[in-house]
């Protein structure tokens, strides 16, 4: 079909892919030359040169692959609004920076802005649901602002509400708080595309002040998000300080845990928790190795996420591909430190695309409606397919391919709910530049309230100096090099 029967397809035709490779991550495996019928929301049929009702609209898929809509357990949206600008910060640098210098300036307009911007990422990348970890919520306004942005965006989300600035025990039990649970999530239902958690620390204080926080939880029937396990921030105290009050439940979603003790793995696996492990995250902020080699160990479901834009891109191809380098890499150094070889990897590309699609949904909790291409399910599909890009040919391995190869420029196609929101590489029915121009007066804002020399500092933080060793060669000719490099041979 043409872009512009596509761009027009939500008024309700269905919609077939045709001759696609089919990861359909619900346990039948692949389906090679499969067609998949989407009919409203839902996937209608899944099968071989399928005999479609009348109207239908065709999307070629050969040579593509078709996969779940990917779902992403733990992203700071609102932090969009300044992309990249913490590349080159330590956790401690991102800490300062948000919690104790400049969370504050942002306005309920800059959440907003970044939510927006974030959800055309996640969109324009595949990722179908996100799990947006708003700590930025220092009033209920900013809370309107980041929920406006979520609900006017044609994705699945999860609204975890935070504030970074707050007490925990306090906002999660003020009027307004409360008010704005019941005016927006009153009448939740299993249907909606935003839904609702509770995101918040808990920092290891013996008082345990956040226990107030927890029994507002179970009051209003939400989930919660924390991040435990974050070196030099939360640790096993919180984990056993969250087991003593019987706070630790089968909807906890613990946020990296990757540095903790075997107790605490053995608590959240007893308790049914999950984690959502951000490998980029962990391996250039610290908040601890990547764990997947521990939740393996102890049979804790994993589901994937990127953590925040302020450091790196709001795609899962990047987290899956880090994922299974940081898991593999570990084990090798820990192999060659006792003179030993891996002759046989333990986590496979297969397992690590399971966990950036079913996983997330069954962190979530919607994996009966989301996650896998089953029938019956809502139509969250991504096809990956990139007639121009080398690294899509041939596909060998699919799971390699999805894990390795691919990247956000080869998502083709994408549908939310039944809804094309991608197609032929273009977004459908988003307003990127809108968002961009959102952007661009938080990223004004920001920068007059930081002042030009705190901004410098933010983009270019101190580096920390490496010591040379002292090399008992002598490369007179390198070493009288100017540019540093080594000098040519004649
Ligand atoms: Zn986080």
């Amino acid at each position: 079909m043409n872009p512009d029967e596509v761009r027009a397809a939500n008024g309700g035709r269905p919609i077939v892919f045709r001759n696609a490779t089919v990861l359909t991550m619900d346990g039948q495996g692949i389906l090679e030359n499969g067609d998949v019928l989407v009919v409203g929301e839902d996937i209608a049929e899944v099968g071989r040169a399928l005999a479609v009702p009348d109207g239908t609209l065709e999307v070629d898929a050969t040579g593509g692959i078709l996969m779940p809509g990917m779902v992403d357990t733990h992203r700071h949206m609102w932090q969009t609004a300044l992309r990249g600008l913490g590349a080159d910060w330590t956790l401690s640098q991102y800490f300062v920076f948000y919690y104790l210098s400049w969370g504050k300036v942002f306005r309920p307009q800059d959440i907003r802005a970044g939510n927006l911007l974030s959800a055309v990422e996640a969109l324009d990348a595949g990722v179908t649901t996100t799990v947006d970890w708003s700590h930025g919520l220092q009033t209920v306004e900013h809370g309107e602002a980041a929920l406006d942005a979520l609900r006017t965006s044609p994705g699945r989300f999860v609204l975890a509400y935070g504030n970074l600035l707050g007490a925990p025990w306090e906002w999660t039990n003020s009027a307004d708080f409360r008010s704005f649970v019941a005016r927006e999530f009153g009448s939740q239902s299993h249907d909606d595309l935003v839904r609702l958690q509770l995101a918040f620390d808990v920092t290891g204080d013996p008082a345990f002040p956040e226990k107030a926080a927890f029994e507002a939880a179970r009051e209003l029937g939400l989930p919660v998000t924390t991040h435990a396990g974050v070196w030099g921030a939360t640790t096993d105290e919180s984990i056993r300080l969250m087991w003593d009050g019987g706070f630790m439940t089968p909807t906890t979603t613990y946020v990296h845990a990757s540095s903790l003790g075997q107790d605490s793995y053995h608590r959240i696996a007893a308790s049914g928790g999950s984690v959502s492990v951000a490998a980029e995250s962990e391996l250039n902020a610290g908040q601890g190795h990547p764990p997947t080699w521990q939740l393996r160990k102890h049979g804790i479901p994993v589901s994937l996420s990127m953590d925040t834009s302020v450091w790196m891109s709001g795609d899962l191809f990047s987290a899956m591909r880090a994922t299974l380098s940081a898991d593999r890499g570990r084990e090798h150094v820990e192999a060659h430190l006792g003179g030993d070889t891996v002759v046989h990897n333990r986590l496979r590309a297969e397992e690590v695309a399971h966990w950036a699609t079913i996983g997330g949904a069954k962190v979530l909790g919607l994996d009966d409606r989301i996650g896998s291409i089953t029938v019956g399910k809502k139509a969250d599909l991504v096809l990956l397919k990139n007639d121009r890009s080398p690294a899509m040919y041939p596909i060998l391995h699919p799971y390699g391919t999805v894990v390795f190869q691919a990247g956000r420029g080869d998502v083709h196609t994408v549908l939310v709910n039944g809804r094309v929101v991608k197609h032929e590489h273009d977004l459908v029915g988003v307003d990127l530049s809108a968002a961009k121009h959102a952007v661009a007066n938080t990223v004004e804002h920001a920068r007059a309230e930081l002042g030009e020399e705190a901004w410098r500092e933010s983009v270019t933080p101190e580096l920390a100096t490496t010591e040379r060793i002292p090399n008992p060669y002598t490369y007179t000719e390198y070493e009288g090099a100017e540019t540093g490099h080594r000098a040519q041979q004649d």
